[in-house]
């Protein structure tokens, strides 16, 4: 199943700031804070899935760069996972490659 992390985030900071005005608003305290707590989870929550999403996109192979630099395209004696012959290790799983 696939979920959309960003609308994820944008739902969680909406929910902790309403909660802060409500919290506010009210003079509940209790409210208040879990509304702070959610604001600081909301951008713990959206760094990783950055961080995530970033490291998502380093496994993918840029075809664009492979043709301009001349590359060769190899698959993983170990793992069978598309590589970069020119990266002498395996992206995936470490191993060495081999023509
Ligand atoms: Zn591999």
């Amino acid at each position: 199943m696939k979920i959309n992390f960003k609308i994820v985030t944008y739902i969680l900071g909406l929910i902790s700031l309403v909660s802060i005005a409500f919290g506010y608003y009210y003079g509940s305290n209790t409210v208040l804070f879990s509304g702070v707590f959610l604001v600081v989870f909301t951008v713990f929550f959206h760094v990783f899935q950055a961080s995530y999403e970033m490291f998502r996109k380093d496994k993918e192979i840029d075809y664009d760069m492979v043709s301009k630099l001349n590359l060769t395209l190899t698959t993983c004696s170990n793992c069978e996972k598309e590589n970069v012959l020119e990266d002498k290790y395996c992206k995936f799983c470490g191993e060495e490659l081999i023509k």
